[in-house]
């Protein structure tokens, strides 16, 4: 057996992937990253993949895209490029809890394909020959990331919620499902609420990325914030959301999540 040295160790220490859809979902992460460590941009399949350190760990961060096969590529490329030892998605979603409302955040437990459906064949919901519909999120990294919600929320909270007009915003953990559409109509949200009476939010990558992980074994967690409630007041409010928010909560997530990693 060979033995390695400290520095060897430190070179030797895999990257955590760190992946948003949209780039108002990094926050101001790459600009952490670059004044940190400065910032290697690695172009592989159409994406840029940005290689550098945040509060002291390594990372990849890169942009998925929208819809599940964007988001399946890219984790697929972070895993066999980059050889992440974990992967942490950050984002905005829609709300499809009751109590589910615009500002407040979801953490995924188990994450699933609404819109996957091979019945009679299989299952509804099951991906097919995996006997798998639901994927449960790494719970360490889940727990690190409610920890690191609970605190931007306790801090944070009550001005954010003067500053955008929203109540003040709640953490929540349990089922996101995604899937290939923009849900955006009240019989849409319904639908899913009905199918999925335990669904928290609807999202378009969390439950690609959670089965690409699963079947790599890697571990995952996925947060969201919610930008709109799924309705037909969806197109307006998560692109105002997006623009106006979403980059004040992944800054306040993830520089809680990094400190606490550090
Ligand atoms: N490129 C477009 C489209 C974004 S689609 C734009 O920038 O306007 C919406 C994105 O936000 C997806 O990445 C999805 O994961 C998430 N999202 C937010 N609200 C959603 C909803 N109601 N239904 C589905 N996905 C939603």
């Amino acid at each position: 057996m060979s033995t390695t040295s400290a520095p060897d160790r430190e070179a030797a220490r895999r990257p955590l992937g760190v992946l948003a859809a949209l780039p108002q979902e990094l926050g101001d992460l790459l600009g952490a990253m670059r004044a940190e460590s400065g910032v290697r941009t690695v172009t592989h399949g159409q994406r840029d993949y940005y290689v550098g350190t945040v509060q002291g760990t390594p990372c990849v961060v890169t942009l998925a895209r929208v819809g599940k096969v964007a988001a399946a590529a890219t984790v697929s490329a972070l895993i066999h490029v980059f050889d992440v030892e974990a992967v942490v998605f950050a984002g905005v979603a829609g709300g499809v809890g009751k109590d589910v409302r615009i500002g407040d955040i979801v953490i995924a437990d188990t994450l699933m394909q609404h819109d996957l459906d091979a019945s009679p064949l299989f299952p509804r919901f099951e991906v097919p020959l995996l006997g798998i519909s639901r994927f449960t999120a790494d719970s360490t990294l889940s727990a690190q990331l409610n920890a690191a919600c609970e605190r931007f929320v306790a801090e944070e909270g009550s001005a954010l919620a003067t500053r955008f007009a929203t109540l003040g915003p709640r953490v929540h953990r349990g089922l996101i499902v995604s899937g290939d559409q923009f849900v955006a109509s009240a019989a849409a949200v319904q639908a899913l609420r009905d199918a999925l009476p335990d669904a928290l939010a609807v999202e378009m990558e969390g439950a690609a990325i959670a089965q690409v992980c699963f079947e790599y074994g890697v571990p995952c967690a996925i947060v969201r914030t919610i930008s709109d409630t799924a309705d037909a007041h969806a197109p307006a409010s998560f692109a105002t959301f997006l623009v106006e928010i979403a980059g004040a909560y992944s800054t306040g997530i993830l520089t809680r999540f990094f400190h606490a990693r550090a």
